[in-house]
C-alpha cells in the first residue's frame, strides 16, 4: 500500500468530546492520506494518523492537492490528486481504461 497525502491539519487529540477542551490539552499534527492498493489502483481508502511535527514537515512537502481539470480529449471536467507545482493530468475518468 502507497500513502498519498492529501493534508495535514492542527487538531485537538481529545476531540471525542466536541463541547470541551481539557486545559493542557496540546495540539498535534493530524495526517490524511489515501492508500492505493500497489495491486489494483482503483482500490484507494482515505485514512488517518496522528503524526510528530517533525514528520508533518516531510509529509507537506510530499503533499497531493485536490484540483479539477478538463480533458483534452472529451472535454469533461474531473478532479485529481496531484502535486502542488502540477497543472496536467491524464487521469480523466472518461477517457481511461475500458
Ligand atoms: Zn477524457
Amino acid at each position: 500500500m502507497i500513502k498519498y497525502t492529501i493534508g495535514v491539519y492542527k487538531a485537538y487529540k481529545n476531540s471525542g468530546n466536541l463541547c470541551f477542551h481539557r486545559k493542557e490539552t496540546k495540539k498535534s499534527w493530524k495526517h490524511y492520506f489515501i492508500e492505493i492498493d500497489d495491486y489494483n489502483e482503483d482500490e484507494y481508502s482515505f485514512g488517518s494518523e496522528w503524526v510528530s511535527s517533525i514528520k508533518d514537515i516531510i509529509l507537506k512537502r510530499r503533499q497531493l492537492y485536490k484540483k479539477q481539470f478538463i480533458c483534452l480529449e472529451c472535454d469533461v471536467a474531473f478532479t485529481d490528486y496531484v502535486k502542488k507545482n502540477q497543472d496536467e493530468s491524464e487521469n480523466c475518468p472518461n477517457c481511461d481504461g475500458d
